[in-house]
Parts: C-alpha cells; sequence; structure tokens
C-alpha cells in the first residue's frame, strides 16, 4: 500500500458532495489535497474543517469550463507540491430536462462542465504523468453513464462521453504506469439535483422511481471507492467502479 503522506492529490468539484467527502478521506491518509471548484469560501471552510487531519488542504478556486483555470490549478499543484499522484476529475451538473422544453443554457453548461470540463483536466495533467511515468487520472461518470432515465438525455449523454473519454485514455496510456478510472455512483445524496430548473423533470423526480425504498449513497461511500481504486498495488489498474445503493434498479 502507498504511503500517502508523499502524494498529491487534486480534485475538482471538492466544495460539496463527493469531492469534500474525497478530499477529507485522503487528508485522513496524510496525502496533500489540493481542493478545486468555483466556491472559495466553501473551499476554506472544508480546508478549517479538516485542518487537524495529517493531511495538507490547499484551496485553489476554478471554474473547470476555463482551460487556462484548470491549466493554472495544475501549475499550482506543481509548484507547490512537485508532483500530481492523483488528479479526480470530478465537478459536475445535473439540471435534468425534457428536451422539449429547450434549457440551451443548461445544456451548453453540462457539455462545458461535463465534458470540457474533464478533458481540460486530462489535456493539464497528462504530458507531466507521462513524463514521470506515474499518475492516476479519475472521473466521475454515473449509472447515468451506462443507462438513460427520462429527462437525462443531455445529462446522460454528457456521462457516457466522461466514461467513453476516460476509456479512451486507458487505451492511449495502456503502454505506461498511468493509470485511468471511471467512477459510476448511482444516486447519493448531495446538492446535485439544485441545479434543476425544469419543473416536469422535478415533478417527476419528486414522484419518484421507487426513491422512497431506497436508502441513497452518502459522499463518503464514493470516496472510498476512490480511495480502493487509487491504492491497489502497481500491476493493478481499476478501470471502472460501479457503486449504487441497495436495491437502486
Ligand atoms: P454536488 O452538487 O454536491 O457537487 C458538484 C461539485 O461540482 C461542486 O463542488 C461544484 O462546486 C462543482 N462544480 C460545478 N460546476 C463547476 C465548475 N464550472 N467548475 C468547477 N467546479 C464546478 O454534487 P455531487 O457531489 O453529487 O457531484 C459530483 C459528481 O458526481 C458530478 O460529476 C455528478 O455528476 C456525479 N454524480 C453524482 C451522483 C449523485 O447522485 N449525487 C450520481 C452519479 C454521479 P462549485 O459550485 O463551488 O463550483
Amino acid at each position: 500500500m502507498k504511503n500517502w503522506s508523499e502524494r498529491t492529490v487534486v480534485i475538482t468539484g471538492a466544495s460539496s458532495g463527493i469531492g469534500e467527502a474525497t478530499a477529507a478521506r485522503f487528508a485522513e491518509e496524510g496525502a496533500n489535497v489540493v481542493v478545486a471548484a468555483r466556491r472559495k469560501e466553501r473551499l476554506e471552510d472544508l480546508q478549517s474543517r479538516l485542518k487537524d487531519l495529517p493531511g495538507d488542504i490547499s484551496v485553489k478556486p476554478t471554474d473547470v469550463t476555463s482551460q487556462q483555470d484548470v491549466e493554472d490549478l495544475i501549475k499550482f499543484t506543481l509548484d507547490k507540491y512537485g508532483q500530481v499522484d492523483v488528479l479526480f476529475n470530478n465537478a459536475g451538473l445535473m439540471p435534468l430536462s425534457f428536451l422539449k422544453n429547450k434549457k440551451v443554457d443548461e445544456w451548453d453548461k453540462m457539455v462545458d462542465v461535463n465534458i470540457k470540463g474533464v478533458l481540460y483536466g486530462i489535456g493539464a495533467v497528462l504530458p507531466h504523468m507521462l513524463e514521470r511515468n506515474e499518475g492516476h487520472i479519475l472521473t466521475t461518470s454515473s449509472i447515468a453513464g451506462h443507462e438513460v432515465m427520462p429527462a437525462g438525455a443531455v445529462y446522460c449523454g454528457t456521462k457516457f462521453a466522461a466514461r467513453v473519454i476516460m476509456e479512451g485514455l486507458g487505451k492511449e496510456t495502456a503502454g505506461s504506469n498511468v493509470r485511468t478510472t471511471s467512477i459510476s455512483p448511482g444516486i447519493v445524496d448531495t446538492e446535485l439535483t439544485d441545479s434543476i430548473t425544469d419543473e416536469e423533470a422535478m415533478n417527476m423526480l419528486k414522484k419518484g422511481i421507487g426513491l422512497d425504498q431506497i436508502t441513497p449513497l452518502q459522499g463518503k461511500d464514493i470516496a472510498e471507492a476512490v480511495y480502493y481504486a487509487v491504492n491497489q498495488p502497481e500491476h493493478v489498474d481499476v478501470n471502472e467502479v460501479i457503486v449504487r445503493p441497495n436495491r437502486q434498479g
């Protein structure tokens, strides 16, 4: 198993939910953790809540829709810690909507964050990892990257894309020690549904798809899956982890 106190982990979408829980998981292990998202105050609050853990937390406000911001995030990390061992491309949005309601701004945002943000992250860190011949890139896809749900045409499209991009990356890095993982969660209790503005989509969710029968996952359940994937011996490459709540279909 690895000595995490000598390693550096960069996490996007770390101001809440899965990203926040994953930052805490690696801080517990003593890693240097760079937490990135747009809301600086939420990142600073996380930093102060984790201050007694062995890891060192650094805050880097980042909008993953800006390629420059993402390049700056990796540069900041290299300047401060000298290396990036793990990049977790986790930032994402899920404003579910029916296509007929033509929420064009939201389509654009999902493409920009969930697909282009992932590509910018890969592009920023890959040269460094290939040069070191070491490193691990993970991206949060979803069960929605495996099956399409009602009102999820665009969201699922972005999550299919993220998973396929990671698969393509895995083919490219197969001859090196750089490892790749898609994390595909089922329902996790986070702020993700806050961005839904399509009332029909919201009503559909509220009416439920048997949601009352399901105990949702918590961010820390996914953090554990991330930690599992990156903590394997060098010869093991975990390419995908699917974690859903027991009872979710
Ligand atoms: P949250 O809404 O709690 O977290 C989303 C994170 O993404 C926030 O930290 C937010 O930070 C960040 N983010 C959004 N837009 C940007 C941006 N432009 N630049 C940088 N960061 C951004 O939801 P989750 O924790 O659930 O979501 C994390 C990932 O998990 C997403 O990719 C989501 O699609 C995926 N997922 C979630 C599931 C669930 O049931 N919750 C199921 C399957 C996958 P800020 O607003 O501060 O920028």
